[in-house]
């Protein structure tokens, strides 16, 4: 979508400090840091949010699983663990209209959320 921030970083209209990138997936640091990992991991196709997301799209849903891990495990988080969170809509605290998973890991997160 032409006005969505993450297609822009996606398309690398707007730069951003990418971790991984394959055909279908980017990955790159959030601007403003939650944990010592923290990581936005996106699906180039725009999604607005988890609410968009259909039966056809098991595949990339699945494939940005498989991408944590490997984050996970580069970034030095698989051991002690981690946290992938997908935040939806206002309630949820999702602020960018382009579906995203945090990777956040590197410190004790603690549990519930605010
Ligand atoms: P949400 O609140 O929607 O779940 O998460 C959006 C996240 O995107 C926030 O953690 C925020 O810091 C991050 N973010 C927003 N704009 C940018 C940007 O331009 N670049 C990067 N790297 N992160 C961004
Ligand atoms: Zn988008």
């Amino acid at each position: 979508m032409s006005d969505c921030i993450f297609c822009k970083i996606a398309a690398k209209e707007i730069p951003a400090s990418v971790v991984y990138e394959d055909e279908k997936v980017l990955a790159f640091k959030d601007i403003n840091p939650a944990a010592p990992v923290h990581v936005l991991v996106i699906p180039k196709q725009h999604f607005s949010s988890a609410m968009d997301i259909g039966e056809k799209d098991a595949d990339i849903i699945a494939h940005i699983f498989k991408v944590c891990q490997k984050l996970a495990v580069d970034l030095g988080i698989a051991d002690r663990g981690f946290r992938i969170v997908n935040n939806c809509g206002q309630d949820g605290g999702q602020t960018v209209g382009h579906i995203h998973f945090h990777l956040l890991g590197g410190r004790n997160l603690g549990w519930p959320p605010g």
